[in-house]
């Protein structure tokens, strides 16, 4: 027999587009690092971006009275918990005009951003920086992506000036996606509702359809969260869900709520999750019923952890700040994005040169990990900004506390010494690292 015969391994059975595709570089370094810390080793461990708080009680005791819950769901979720979805944006948000026969919930929005981009017959806008994660997937349903730059004298916004440059410069004549964060993932920027007006005066003028991932909508720290379908109602589509404000990322529970007008979009996008994820589990969202229903307990849960991931963020801005290295203070989310270009000079001498370079020393000297800017955030490789995710503490003895000292309380820096200590010892170490650096430069 010849050698043409059988599988040959060396032959590529990939499509091009997907051959140097990783696993999402934020999971592959958290598990890496997870095992270290599991080895005994020090690590502060700033580079993956989930909630540090337990599961509310109630959600956690409606979930375990409803693990029966056996028989697939409706494809486009539980009518109750979509209408319940609908009543808590009314509610919070005042969006009174969602349909609950317009959402669509899945097993995490990221399936449901992947569904709407593999449906969506046109190209996709993207702001840089901006999650990980939007760019691989348009990779993966072979879509078209422009990439918007922004910059920290902007607070890594989109500004409607940069929206406009971009659309009116496209040469592509199909329809346009805006994938827009906000609260954003990893800038921590929230928009004004004059921004979000600007905004939506281009996005009018260009029919763009938006999916306004808001998933971090509810983490903003003070003041209310504004959603983009307030002032664009008509092209955006709100995607949030359990992971963030509900801290049950693993449950795999996030939704999408469209408009009217998009009610096309909304059908493609539920004949393709019929075809793939049947239905979103079933336990969860009997579950999230609960916490979608906003009892005093969950209302009081919300505000201890937005309080507390408040007080981490301005604590890590100003002694960042505080060494030089530049960056926003963030309002919402898990993350901050640091610019360490106050270092490059030393660094110079050093002979690094990339982003990714300062991270590998930043670890091998302080044992801090974080996550490069760079690529992977759409960034250039040599600009020395990196996403730090500030949840490397126990959110549940931190809940406790804040109940404890009578929940309105301003959180000072014992609090956070006390609750939050790798946190603060982490950013410590940080400084640390600079301030050495900076001396022997
Ligand atoms: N959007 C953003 C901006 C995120 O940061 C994340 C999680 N890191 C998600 C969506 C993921 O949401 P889900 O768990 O619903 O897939």
């Amino acid at each position: 027999m010849g050698s043409t015969e059988g599988i040959d391994p060396s032959q590529s059975f990939v499509l091009p587009r997907l051959q140097s595709a990783g696993t999402a570089s934020n999971l592959a370094l958290n598990e890496q690092i997870i095992q270290m810390i599991a080895n005994g080793k020090k690590v502060y461990h700033f580079a993956f971006g989930q909630s540090p708080f337990p599961v509310a009680d109630g959600a956690r005791k409606a979930l375990v009275n409803h693990a029966s819950k056996n028989a697939y769901l409706p494809v486009a979720g539980l009518l109750e918990l979509r209408a319940q979805i609908c009543e808590f944006h009314s509610e919070l948000d005042g969006l009174h005009e969602l349909d609950p026969n317009l959402v669509v919930v899945g097993p995490g929005t990221k399936q449901l951003i992947f569904l709407l981009v593999q449906v969506f017959n046109g190209d996709v806008f993207i702001l840089s920086p901006t999650w990980i994660t939007y760019k691989p997937i348009t990779n993966l349903a072979g879509k078209h992506v422009t990439e918007i730059n922004s910059s920290r004298e902007d607070s890594w916004k989109l500004t409607s000036d940069a929206l406009e440059k971009a659309l009116s410069s496209s040469n592509s004549s199909s329809h346009k996606l805006l994938i827009f964060c906000n609260p954003d993932n990893p800038t921590g920027t929230s928009y004004t509702a004059e921004e979000l007006i600007a905004l939506s005066v281009v996005l009018r003028k260009h029919k763009v359809v938006v999916l306004s991932d808001e998933i971090y909508g509810h983490t903003k720290y003070d003041g209310e969260f504004l959603s983009l379908a307030k002032y664009y109602p008509e092209g955006t589509i709100i995607s949030s869900g359990l992971s963030k404000c509900f801290s049950a990322g693993g449950w795999r529970c996030g939704y999408n709520i469209y408009p009217k007008e998009l009610s096309e979009i909304y059908k493609a996008v539920c004949s393709a999750a019929s075809n793939t994820h049947s239905c979103a589990p079933a336990p969860m969202q009997y579950a999230a019923l609960d916490l979608f229903k906003l009892s005093e307990d969950t209302r009081e849960y919300i505000k201890g952890c937005r309080c507390i991931m408040g007080a981490v963020a301005k604590m890590c801005h100003r002694e960042l700040d505080g060494v030089g290295v530049k960056a926003i203070l963030p309002v919402g989310g898990y993350y901050i994005f640091p610019d360490f270009e106050i270092l490059r000079p030393v660094f110079k001498k050093r002979g690094i040169s990339t982003c990714q370079q300062m991270c590998d020393v930043l670890f091998r000297e302080q044992n801090v990990a974080v996550m490069p800017g760079g690529p992977g955030f759409m960034r250039p490789v040599n600009e020395l900004t990196v996403r730090l995710c500030f949840v490397n503490f126990d959110g549940g003895a931190a809940l406790a506390a804040w109940r404890k000292q009578g929940c309105n309380e301003e959180l000072d820096q014992q609090f956070l010494e006390d609750y939050c200590t790798m946190a603060v010892h982490g950013i410590q170490a940080i400084v640390d690292w600079v301030k050495k650096l900076q001396a022997s430069g």
